[in-house]
C-alpha cells in the first residue's frame, strides 16, 4: 500500500511541505533539469507520460529559466491541472424527458452498484422518482448487493429471474418506470471483462430493446472507473467506448491510495464529462467533481 499521506500532494513529497517554522522561501530556477522532475512526479502520480510532459511542458512555457517558489510552482502547476480538468466537471444533466434512463456500465468491482445507489439517495434527495433494474442478471450476488442499496436510497429494485435476459429486463424495468411516471431509471449491467464478445452484445441489444420503447433511451451511458486502477482506468475506457456509447465518467474510490493523476490523463485524451466522485464507502460519499479543489490536492 501507498504509504505517503493523501494530505499534501505530489509536490510535498518532493519540495518539502513548508508552512510556519520551516526555512525561508526557496527559490530555484526553471531549468531542464527541474522540468524533468517535475514530469517524473506528474508521471508518478498516474497521469501518463504523455499528458505529464505535457503539463510540464506548458506550465513551463515562458518561464524557463525565472526562479520560482515551491508555492508558485505549485500554483502554476494547479492551475494547469485545473485548465484541463474545468471542461469535464459536469454534473449528470437532467432532461425534461421522463422517464430519463441511465445505463451504468463498468467492470465488476469498480464501484457501480454502490455509485448506483448514491446516485439514486441524492436524486430522491433531490425530490425524483426513481426506479433501479438489476440488469447484472447472471450474478446473484450483484443483484442482492443492489437491493440493499436500493432499500438504503428508498428506492424500488427491478429484478428477474436469475440468468434471464437482461434487454427483457431492461425494457420491462422502462414501461414499468414510464406507467409509474418515474423521473429516473437506472440501469445496472453485467461488468465481466473477461468475456468482451458476449458483454458487448449484451449491452448492444439491452440498447436495441429500450430503443422499441423509447427511440432516444438511452439518455446518459455511465462508466463507472475504479481511480485505484490507475492507467488500467485508460484502457477501459477505450474498452468501453467500443461496446457502448459511453457519455460520462464518475470515478470512484478517490479517498483511498488513487493518486487521481489519472483523473488528467483521462479528461486529457477523452474529454468525457466527469459527473461525480466517489469518496468512500456510505451513501453520501459522491461528490461532484470540484476541477480547482482537485488540481490543489493533486499539486499539493
Ligand atoms: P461493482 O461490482 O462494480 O458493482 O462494485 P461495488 O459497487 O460492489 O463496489 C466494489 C467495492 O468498492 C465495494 O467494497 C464498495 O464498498 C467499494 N467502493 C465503491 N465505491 C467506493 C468509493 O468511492 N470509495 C471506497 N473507498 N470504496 C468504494
Amino acid at each position: 500500500p501507498d504509504e505517503t499521506p493523501r494530505q499534501g500532494g505530489l509536490l510535498s513529497r518532493f519540495f518539502g511541505r513548508g508552512g510556519p517554522g520551516s526555512a525561508p522561501v526557496v527559490r530555484r530556477a526553471l531549468d531542464d533539469d527541474m522540468l524533468e522532475q517535475l514530469e517524473e512526479l506528474l508521471i508518478a502520480s498516474d497521469m501518463g507520460v504523455d499528458t505529464a510532459l505535457r503539463v510540464a511542458s506548458n506550465m513551463a512555457e515562458g518561464r524557463m529559466g525565472r526562479r520560482l517558489s515551491t508555492a508558485e510552482i505549485k500554483g502554476l502547476l494547479a492551475d494547469e491541472v485545473t485548465r484541463i480538468m474545468e471542461p469535464v466537471a459536469r454534473p449528470l444533466p437532467l432532461f425534461p424527458k421522463k422517464p430519463q434512463v441511465v445505463l451504468v456500465v463498468g467492470v465488476n468491482g469498480s464501484g457501480k452498484t454502490t455509485t448506483i445507489g448514491k446516485l439514486a439517495s441524492q436524486f430522491r434527495g433531490a425530490g425524483k422518482s426513481v426506479v433501479i433494474a438489476a440488469g447484472d442478471t447472471f450474478r446473484a450476488a450483484a443483484v442482492e448487493q443492489l437491493e440493499i442499496w436500493g432499500d438504503r436510497a428508498g428506492v424500488p429494485v427491478l429484478k428477474a429471474a436469475e440468468g434471464s435476459d437482461p434487454a427483457a429486463l431492461a425494457y420491462d424495468a422502462l414501461e414499468k418506470a414510464e406507467a409509474e411516471g418515474a423521473d429516473l431509471l437506472m440501469i445496472d449491467t453485467a461488468g465481466r471483462l473477461q468475456n468482451r464478445a458476449d458483454l458487448m452484445e449484451e449491452l448492444a441489444k439491452i440498447v436495441r430493446v429500450l430503443r422499441k420503447r423509447d427511440p432516444s433511451a438511452p439518455h446518459n451511458t455511465l462508466l463507472v472507473l475504479d481511480a485505484t486502477t490507475g492507467q488500467n482506468a485508460l484502457s477501459q475506457v477505450e474498452t468501453f467506448r467500443k461496446m457502448a456509447d459511453v457519455t460520462g465518467l464518475v470515478m470512484t474510490k478517490l479517498d483511498g491510495t488513487a493518486k487521481g493523476g489519472v483523473l488528467v490523463a483521462l479528461a486529457d485524451k477523452f474529454g468525457l464529462p466527469i459527473h461525480a466522485i466517489g469518496v468512500g464507502e456510505q451513501i453520501d460519499d459522491l461528490a461532484p467533481f470540484d476541477p480547482g479543489d482537485f488540481a490543489r490536492a493533486l499539486t499539493g
